[in-house]
């Protein structure tokens, strides 16, 4: 038996595993999908968690329940390239692989500002925007909420947690001189509104010097704080930082076009971990555990894999609440309700894989 196993059941996981379960598995390849959580987590509404909005049922997707696949639910304290062995915190099992997907996603990345890792509340793991939540909701009325980074998670926490609690002060620090740099002019103009408009106070041109237990210190003021939520930048998972291969200048790791490290093919590495010419997203993920999955077919039969195509995104949605949002559709940006309607459907389609 030829052991498959991939790292991490989040958007491009889960992708590989559907398109191998898709397209049928050889009779000597046997599959085992591991995560820490026994559901896939839908990553890209960690906001409404972290705002109180949505239950966390409605955030998680249960796992295929096919006889083909084994599941492990423990969390990875190690991958040895080596031995082609994973071990795990807090479980003796260690389990053989010999063709390995890393999908195993991103962790905050602090940029080495004093204080901010032990001070600040995150959404990039479920038990950490469940923890925010916690923090928020606890909050006693008009206590202060400071988001740091007003990318798209940044907006998103910051106008879902105004939606969840109207007596809150929430700021919002932005370090450009406008919010989401990245998108249209159009769009960063009615965010600014919708902020303007629902009383959350953004800061442009921030520089965080150092964050306490109840205060973040921006451009020499320091402001009294409640909580502090980080969504200033990701870097990849510790363990695929961790991995002795080549690494780009965000530390995630080359691979080649078949998502192969070039010096061990038989390790694919995807979505957040995996360097590419995008910026991370769910959306890449998933075509990048497509397209893998694609490869691996090929190659468990023994055949040579096709070059996968150019990956072509079809745009990003944000939300500003429930009945606001915004977003690049067809090349073309879109404020309002559309953008807001468009993005449950995307949700709606991802519960049902
Ligand atoms: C608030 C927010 C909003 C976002 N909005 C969007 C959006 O609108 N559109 C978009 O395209 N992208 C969005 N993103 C980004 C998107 O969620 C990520 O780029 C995407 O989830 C990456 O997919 P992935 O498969 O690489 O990793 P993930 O989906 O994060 O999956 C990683 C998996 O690995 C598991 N795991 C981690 N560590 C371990 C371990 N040690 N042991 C075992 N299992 C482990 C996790 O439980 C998880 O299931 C958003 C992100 C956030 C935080």
């Amino acid at each position: 038996m030829k052991n498959l196993v991939i790292l991490g059941g989040g958007y491009g996981g889960i992708k590989v595993l559907l398109g191998l379960l898709g397209q049928g598995v050889p009779d000597d390849v046997k599959i085992t999908l591991i995560d820490k959580n026994p559901y896939h987590s839908l990553k890209t509404e960690f906001y409404t968690i972290a705002a109180g909005t949505v239950a966390e049922k409605d955030v998680r997707v249960d796992f295929p329940d096919d006889g083909r696949i084994k599941y492990m639910f423990a969390t990875v304290s190690e991958v040895d390239v080596e031995h082609q062995k994973i071990s795990f915190k807090d479980k003796s099992d260690i389990i053989s692989y010999d063709y390995l997907i890393v999908g195993l996603g991103c962790e905050d990345n602090y940029h080495n500002v004093e204080g901010a890792k032990e001070f600040t509340e995150s959404v990039q793991a479920f038990s950490k925007a469940r923890k925010t939540g916690v923090a928020v909701g606890n909050l006693p009325a008009y206590g202060k909420v400071t988001i740091v980074g007003a990318g798209l998670s940044g907006i998103e926490v910051a106008s879902e947690i105004r939606e969840s609690r109207e007596d809150l002060n929430i700021r919002l620090l932005d370090r450009g001189g406008s919010v989401l740099k990245a998108f249209d002019p159009r769009i960063q103009a009615h965010v600014a509104d919708w902020f303007l408009k629902n009383d959350v106070e953004v800061l442009h041109h921030a520089n965080v010097e150092y964050v306490e237990k109840d205060g973040v210190c921006n451009n020499g003021v320091c402001y009294v704080n409640d909580v502090t939520i980080w969504t200033a930048g990701v870097q990849p998972h510790y363990l695929a930082r961790s991995l002795p291969f080549k690494k780009d200048e965000q530390n995630k790791l080359v691979v080649n076009e078949f998502f192969q490290i070039p010096e061990q093919s038989n390790i694919y590495v995807i979505g957040d971990c995996a360097s590419s010419e995008f910026s991370p997203s769910a959306q890449l993920a998933g075509m990048q555990g497509e397209q893998v999955a694609d490869v691996l077919c090929a190659i468990l039969r023994g055949k040579e894999p096709k070059k996968p195509k150019p990956i072509k995104l079809k745009g990003t949605l944000g939300s500003l609440g429930k009945s606001d949002g915004f977003g690049n559709m067809m090349a073309q940006p879109f404020t309002g309700l559309l953008p807001r309607l468009a993005k449950s459907g995307v949700l709606w389609l991802s519960k049902r894989h």
